[in-house]
């Protein structure tokens, strides 16, 4: 039946852009807008620290869809508008230019925005951040003219850029304040890993050090003083100390906002016309019984598709497990399931860490909580089910590379 409500999605990203090809898959025919701050179609963010970087893939293979995919779905793409006011009481959305669109059922997709260095010299030329497409072109630009860069932060992003200078032959130091790369996310049994891998392709660690400031001489960075008054020299750097969800818009209109917008597992805000979906989600999560905010890939791919299904008033709840997966150098990882940084307590190993080709599992009173395949494929499925089943396994199965991951836990 044709429909004349209007949905509008504020913030092209692939969120956006996902959400928009589910409505029209899942027979929406009203009029569809999807508004993007960027001046750029929806584009997928993990080449630009990776492929895109080292100037692997072209820019036209990043893109959700090709441009002819939005008139041909009648999906009118607005780019370069910055929604800055969401009226819920008028049902509409103004922009930076003062106009102003009207919506029957509105999508937040406003993803995340990276964390801001508050220190001496931040702002000075030379200092990168990496989140947009004009963001990883700056940098590879850089990469190219550069001898020595230095990358404030360990987390992923801070290491596939690492990866990437090492490979253009520029010189890395990061510094971190943690002990090893990635303690948050992965604990300090398999952080242990990414630390040897980088130690291995020559990068200079700084662990448990503080940044004091960016040492810059006429208004460019020349390198990072430490805390404990060690300087290193750099040529340029970059600040990858992780992200924080764009709520602002949500939030000075009145939205239940804790760590993103929050949402119940159909993706529904606290105004029944207005969902959220992607990095600036904290959804409702079934199986893990709490509230989730995934920055993922994966996530802005399939979450929309709930969050389309429910705009259209249909009974969903959204409980995919969180996936993600990184490149580094030739280490190729994926990580299933999710686990909170003291909610685990083991980690069980299968296959050969010290050649980079094994599995490694989390475990909370014996049941696998999470996986992650390094260099090993086609086992995200099995590991899902292992998961899912919520049954205690023996270590000693785990660990066994003569038992089938399928043969550990009833297959459904
Ligand atoms: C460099 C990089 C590498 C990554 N690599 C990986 C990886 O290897 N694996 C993985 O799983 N994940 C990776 N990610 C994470 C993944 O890209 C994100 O989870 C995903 O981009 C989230 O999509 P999104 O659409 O929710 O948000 P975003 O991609 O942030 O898009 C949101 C868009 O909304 C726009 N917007 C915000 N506010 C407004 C407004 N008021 N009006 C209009 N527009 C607005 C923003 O400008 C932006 O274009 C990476 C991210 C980055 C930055």
């Amino acid at each position: 039946m044709a429909t004349s409500d209007t949905f509008v999605i504020v913030g092209g990203g692939l969120a956006g852009a996902k959400a928009a090809e589910a409505l029209r898959n899942q027979g929406f025919d009203g009029r569809l807008v999807v508004l993007g701050g960027e001046h750029h179609a929806p584009y997928e963010r993990p080449p630009l620290s990776k492929d895109y970087l080292q100037g692997k893939t072209s820019r036209e293979k990043i893109f959700a869809h090709a441009h002819h995919w939005y008139t041909e779905h009648a999906v009118d793409l607005r780019t370069g508008q910055f929604v800055t006011t969401l009226d819920r009481g008028a049902h509409n959305v103004h922009f930076d230019d003062g106009s102003v669109i009207g919506y029957d059922k509105l999508l937040l997709t406003t993803g995340a925005s990276p964390r801001k260095l508050q220190v001496p010299g931040a702002d000075a030329s030379g200092v990168h951040y990496l989140r947009t497409l004009d963001d990883s072109d700056a940098l590879r630009a850089t990469l190219a003219t550069i001898s020595r860069l230095v990358v404030i932060g360990a987390g992923w992003i801070g290491l596939e850029v690492t990866a990437a200078a090492r490979l253009a032959g520029v010189e890395v130091t990061v510094i971190e304040t943690a002990e090893l790369p990635l303690l948050r996310v992965l604990g300090p049994e398999a952080a242990q890993a990414f630390a040897d891998l980088h130690l291995q392709h020559g990068v200079d660690f700084r662990f448990g050090a503080s940044l004091a400031e960016i040492v810059t001489e006429d208004g460019t960075a020349t390198g990072a003083r430490l805390s404990d008054g060690t300087t290193i020299p750099a040529d340029a750097v970059l600040v990858a100390v992780g992200a924080a969800p764009n709520v602002q818009l949500g939030e000075a209109a009145g939205l239940h906002v804790d760590n993103g917008i929050v949402v119940d597992a159909a993706l529904r805000t606290t105004d029944p016309d207005i969902f959220a979906a992607g990095d600036v989600a904290n959804a409702f999560h079934p199986f893990f019984d709490r509230q989730i905010r995934v920055e993922h890939w994966a996530n802005a791919r399939q979450q929309p598709k709930a969050a389309a299904s429910s705009m259209l008033g249909k009974d969903v709840a959204y409980d995919e497990l969180p996936y993600f997966y990184t490149d580094q150098y030739d280490l190729g990882m994926e990580y299933v399931g999710y686990v909170d940084p003291d909610g685990y307590d083991r980690v069980v190993f299968r296959g050969d860490v010290a050649s980079r080709e094994f599995i490694a599992f989390w475990l909370s009173n014996d049941r696998v909580i999470a996986g992650m395949n390094v260099n090993v494929w086609d086992v995200v499925e099995p590991i899902k089910t292992i998961i899912r089943s919520q049954l205690p396994i023996p270590a000693s199965k785990l660990a066994d590379v003569g038992v089938a991951l399928t043969d550990l836990v009833p297959q459904g």
